[in-house]
């Protein structure tokens, strides 16, 4: 596999990068711009960027033209998101639920007039998403969900509660997966649906991350009407979208490129980190191994992420390869962020807005942040299941 650039490759990474480095927003990344700091501020910052990149022909690209996107390949996809993240672009987190499960979603699952209403808000940053999967008693186990969606008349009555909802706050709609037959089996019986999320009869209690932000919230419904063709397929065959929305999550690919980033940032870290007389964490060669340890493995994602591109590719649909992924980013993503913290000592833990914080308090928030990544989008022992049962081919 050869993964240098063709000449087309190559001139459309020449064609992101400079757009980049053109349309970043004005002051991003230098000293003295001003983050937005709360859920609140960061969505309204992120609509306006979203914005930006859609009218640049920057969003959905691997959305067919007729819904916005530009219709073009995988591999040019990621040669995109490794330019994105060269740059150091704002991180998209609150329009990736929109963005990379919504969207992929109804493209391969929505009726036409669901495509034509959602899609391009979703690219132009007009409607932010969230995801009403999880339940207190549901995660891993989704199929056990309580959450009940009646069916009366043309419209569904849904009554329940979810929880772990990033978003939920800023959303405009949500992908809600509800128990619309109690009798059925368990996986039979699920209604995927997409609700308003101004319906009379959501309320939303926020939950605090260890990292201090609000991004979670329980979100609980009571008596919220959705009209019936608000259903995603068919009522009472949700189970099947629901896996189309997962495998999608499970394999989505450019965390290789925020490792690879993050990895040379910690390089520039150690190289300013002083140990002892005249000498930097850099000098030192237990240091010097580990960080060379982390670009090998960094760069062996990417390969298997161009790999997994191939096979979707020629396939079509992301296949549970994408767990063996998940499993290696996340895991190496922990490494990573907890060796920064023995590598830059006690100033790496200080929180940012203060002036003795290592790189504004990134890698304190990165190295808690870290901890998630091995339980959303399936926890780490369940992606190893799946790649036993499923890849391996292993008795259950
Ligand atoms: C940052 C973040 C954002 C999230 N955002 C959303 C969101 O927007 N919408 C949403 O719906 N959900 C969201 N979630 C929830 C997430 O999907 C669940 O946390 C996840 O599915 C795990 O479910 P659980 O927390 O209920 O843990 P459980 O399923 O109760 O698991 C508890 C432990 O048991 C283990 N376990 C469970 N089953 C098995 C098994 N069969 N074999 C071996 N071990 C097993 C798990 O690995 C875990 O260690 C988010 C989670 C995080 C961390």
């Amino acid at each position: 596999m050869d993964l240098r650039d063709s000449p087309e490759e190559a001139s459309f990474r020449q064609e992101a990068r400079s757009w980049l480095e053109a349309n970043l927003p004005e002051g991003w990344g230098r000293p003295g711009f001003e983050k937005p700091r709360t859920p609140a501020e960061e969505v309204a910052f992120l609509r306006q960027w979203q914005r930006a990149l859609y009218d640049g022909g920057w969003a959905g690209l691997d959305w067919p033209a007729e819904y916005g996107g530009r219709g073009i390949g995988i591999v040019e996809s990621l040669i995109y998101n490794e330019e994105y993240t060269r740059a150091r672009g704002p991180n998209q987190i609150s329009m990736s639920v929109g963005t990379s499960l919504v969207g992929p979603t109804l493209i391969a699952e929505g009726a036409e007039w669901q495509k034509e209403r959602f899609l391009q808000p979703i690219l132009k940053g007009e409607e932010v998403w969230c995801q009403g999967f999880s339940e207190p008693n549901a995660g891993s186990d989704l199929a056990s969900l309580r959450t009940r969606g009646e069916v009366v008349g043309d419209e569904i009555v849904v009554n329940g509660q979810k929880t772990w909802t990033s978003f939920a706050q800023q959303a405009d709609w949500c992908i809600l997966v509800v128990r619309s037959d109690p009798e059925a089996a368990r996986h039979k019986g699920l209604s995927f649906l997409l609700v308003d999320m101004k319906s009379p009869g959501i309320s939303i209690r926020p939950l605090i991350e260890m990292t201090g932000h609000q991004w979670f919230n329980e979100v609980f419904f009571d008596d919220v009407r959705v009209p019936v063709e608000n259903v995603v397929g068919e009522i009472g065959k949700g189970w099947d979208i629901v896996m189309t929305t997962l495998a999608v999550e499970r394999g989505s690919s450019s965390q290789h490129a925020r490792l690879a980033a993050d990895v040379e940032l910690l390089i520039e870290a150690a190289k300013r980190s002083p140990r002892g007389e005249g000498k930097t964490a850099a000098d030192d060669p237990l240091v010097r191994q580990k960080l060379a340890a982390f670009a090998s493995e960094a760069m062996i994602m990417r390969m298997s992420v161009y790999r997994n591109a191939q096979v979707l590719e020629e396939t079509g649909v992301p296949g549970p390869e994408g767990s063996t992924l998940k499993v290696f980013w996340s895991e190496l993503d922990q490494r990573v962020k907890n060796a920064a913290l023995d590598i830059l000592g006690p100033s790496a833990m200080v929180p940012e807005g203060d002036p003795s914080a290592v790189d504004d308090g990134y890698w304190a928030y990165e190295m808690l942040w870290s901890r998630a990544a091995t339980i959303y989008a399936g926890t780490s022992e369940v992606q190893r299941n799946i790649i036993s049962t499923r890849v391996l081919g292993l008795p259950r």
